[in-house]
């Protein structure tokens, strides 16, 4: 069994990093989709998302890296894939994924189903927008950036030192 991961993935996280460990492990295979949403003034391009998730998957072999753009929908048709996972964090979340799933479900012809995994409670407070705000205040301002080593792999807390230390 397969499911596609989507989202923007800016940067991944160990929230993310959790959700495709253990989804594959349930599912057999998990394609990671990053949604490509150029318009939304990401920190990171896509090309750069899709890098950094590659280099944190590197040896996992039933966990792979794309891009996509468009519906969900099309993209699951185009991979064969019935079946799309996402990480739940809160109530809050719970309340935002629920009309993609029935929209997806309704678009797809009753085909494509979401499955959610709860979050670690140890990282549902990790989000990429709460790790960039905190990336910019501590490198812009030269902190330690110890506490980045809990929320994000080796290589996107680099990454973030690239982007914020001028
Ligand atoms: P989106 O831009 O659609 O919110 P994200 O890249 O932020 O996409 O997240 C992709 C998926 O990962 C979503 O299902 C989101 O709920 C989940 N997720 C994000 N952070 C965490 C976390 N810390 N723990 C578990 N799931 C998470």
């Amino acid at each position: 069994m397969s499911a596609i991961y989507p989202g923007s993935f800016d940067p991944v996280t160990n929230g993310h990093i959790d959700i495709a460990r253990r989804g594959a492990r349930i599912l057999g295979h998990v394609t990671i989709a990053v949604l490509d949403n150029s318009h939304k003034n990401p920190l990171f391009s896509i090309q750069e998302r899709v890098g950094l998730l590659r280099e944190v998957f590197l040896h996992d072999e039933n966990i792979y890296v794309e891009s996509f753009s468009g519906l969900l929908v099309d993209y699951a048709k185009k991979k064969g894939i019935n079946t799309v996972l996402r990480g739940i964090r809160s109530a809050d979340d719970f309340a935002k994924e629920m009309p993609y799933a029935v929209w997806n479900r309704q678009l797809s012809g009753n085909v494509l189903e979401t499955l959610y995994l709860p979050a670690d409670p140890a990282l549902a407070h990790v989000s990429g927008s709460i790790v960039k705000e905190v990336a910019a205040h501590l490198y812009k301002n030269r902190h330690d950036d110890i506490v980045l080593a809990h929320m994000v792999a080796p290589e996107v807390r680099t990454a973030l030192q690239d982007r914020y230390i001028t």
